[in-house]
């Protein structure tokens, strides 16, 4: 069985006057139960709006 590749997503803030980059996930493109990242909320705490934020989730490439 090939190992799942991982995938690193960039979290920005969906603020549009915000937009600041708060972290990033890396994950499998889908979880053990087959739902894709897109299924989840991903809601963090944005430093720049000082409140929780929906952010938005963007795959990034990266290489090892
Ligand atoms: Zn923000």
């Amino acid at each position: 069985m090939p190992r799942g590749k991982r995938t690193v997503y960039s979290m920005t803030c969906s603020t549009a006057s915000c937009g600041r980059r708060v972290g990033t996930l890396r994950l499998h493109r889908q979880d053990k139960k087959g739902k894709s990242w897109k299924e989840h909320k991903r809601v963090k705490y944005c430093p720049g709006c000082r409140k929780k934020t929906a952010m938005k989730v963007k795959e990034e490439k990266h290489s090892n």
